[in-house]
């Protein structure tokens, strides 16, 4: 059989199970925090906020942007939340950005254009995925979860930015 690139980390799985890694892992977070932050390699939370198995959700994608998709899935988590919490605060959403994001790519002109015709998607709407400022960034995602109706009041969402040189977390907002 041909070794594939996952073969390493199965192996590593195998002595996860073995070792019973999985046993204690809860359902509902047990920070009661949802993270939603890039996909770069350099940023994983697992690693630069000491997350443990079920201390969080996290969704990772382009950027660490507040897209339709996650507020959807910010939203049926509420959903859910809800459903056994009827009072009180629900969970924090905690955006994170990071300095040299290679979404910054998406406000190169030329990128950008044949991205958009690869995906098939507008332009316009692409190049508001760029990070180039991460600060600035971050800012305009809280603002466009809070914003949203499908987001309950009772969620509560922060931003932050991570600095891939220093290994720290700056706090931006909170709201
Ligand atoms: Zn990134």
């Amino acid at each position: 059989m041909t070794t594939l690139n996952i073969d390493p980390a199965l192996e590593r799985n195998r002595a996860f199970a073995a070792a019973g890694g999985h046993k204690d892992a809860v359902v509902f977070p047990s920070l009661r925090l949802f993270v939603v932050t890039c996909l770069d390699p350099r940023v994983d939370p697992a690693h630069f906020l000491g997350l443990g198995l079920s201390d969080a959700m996290v969704v990772r994608n382009v950027g660490g942007r507040v897209t339709p998709e996650v507020i959807n899935d910010v939203a049926f988590i509420s959903q859910i939340t809800e459903s056994v919490m009827p009072d009180g605060p629900l969970f924090e959403v905690a955006v994170i950005h990071h300095t040299q994001c290679g979404a910054g790519a998406l406000a190169d002109d030329a990128f950008r254009r044949r991205y958009a015709e690869r995906i098939s998607a507008d332009e316009s709407t692409i190049r508001e995925h760029a990070v180039v400022d991460p600060i600035q960034s971050v800012t305009h995602d809280v603002e466009r979860l809070r914003s949203s109706p499908a987001i309950s009041p009772r969620v509560a969402v922060s931003g932050h930015v991570y600095d891939v040189v220093t290994g720290l977390v700056q706090t931006i907002c909170r709201s």
